[in-house]
């Protein structure tokens, strides 16, 4: 990353974290990703039982090893041996205690946007787990409320719909939304975090890098 970026971000990252706060979300931010990761084992007890919605931020941050690694309790959805194991873990994973994710797009006045397609990653995000930490990269910001809708459903579903080959949604042919009504489409929830509550229930941490779609 070049300087101009770093400090750009040095900027910025500080004024997300405010306006995440003014919304009773926790939220830090980190300019690299080892402390990064380190404040997200600070923040889950030892006893806690932790699972996760998909998040190419939180892979980066190796964070499913790290925590199989601190010997923290997982419910790992990756392990299922068949679909309807799957589909089971994912429900078990609604009432964990430590819900690991990222987020489609965060705004400038600290709202966070996901778009889902089967709704268990938004389900946790909004009640379900006790706390839910969220790692995201600095490029997930965008200027207002509707920039963000507009980034997780233009930018981040058409790149995100890319992993699933045998999806034949218009961006998986295309590149980019046609704004689908498929039964297979990963934008069935358009979710917007206004406020957290109960306050600190939903954490933050925001790094300077570019992470994920
Ligand atoms: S085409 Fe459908 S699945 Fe693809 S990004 Fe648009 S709404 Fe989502």
């Amino acid at each position: 990353m070049d300087t101009f970026h770093e400090l750009r971000n040095t900027k910025l990252g500080p004024a997300l974290v405010k306006a995440l706060e003014a919304r009773h979300f926790e939220a830090y931010y980190f300019a690299d990703l080892p402390p990064a990761a380190e404040k997200v084992f600070s923040l889950i007890p030892q006893e806690h039982v932790v699972s996760w919605g998909g998040s190419m931020t939180a892979g980066a941050m190796d964070l499913y090893a790290e925590a199989a690694k601190r010997g923290y309790k997982l419910i790992n959805r990756d392990a299922a041996k068949s679909p309807e194991e799957k589909v089971e873990l994912m429900r078990q994973g609604l009432l964990c205690d430590t819900y690991l994710m990222g987020t489609n797009a965060l705004s400038e006045d600290g709202q966070l946007v996901n778009v889902d397609g089967n709704g268990n990653r938004v389900a946790a995000l909004c009640y379900g787990p006790r706390q839910v930490i969220i790692v995201t990269g600095i490029n997930k910001a965008a200027k207002t409320l509707d920039d963000a809708i507009a980034r997780a459903r233009n930018w981040a579903a058409p790149l995100n719909v890319q992993r699933f080959a045998a999806n034949k949604t218009p961006c998986n042919i295309s590149g980019t939304c046609g704004d689908c009504k498929s039964a297979e489409s990963i934008c069935a929830q358009v979710v917007i975090t206004r406020l957290c509550k109960p306050a600190g229930r939903i954490k933050v941490i925001i790094i300077g890098q570019d992470l994920g779609f």
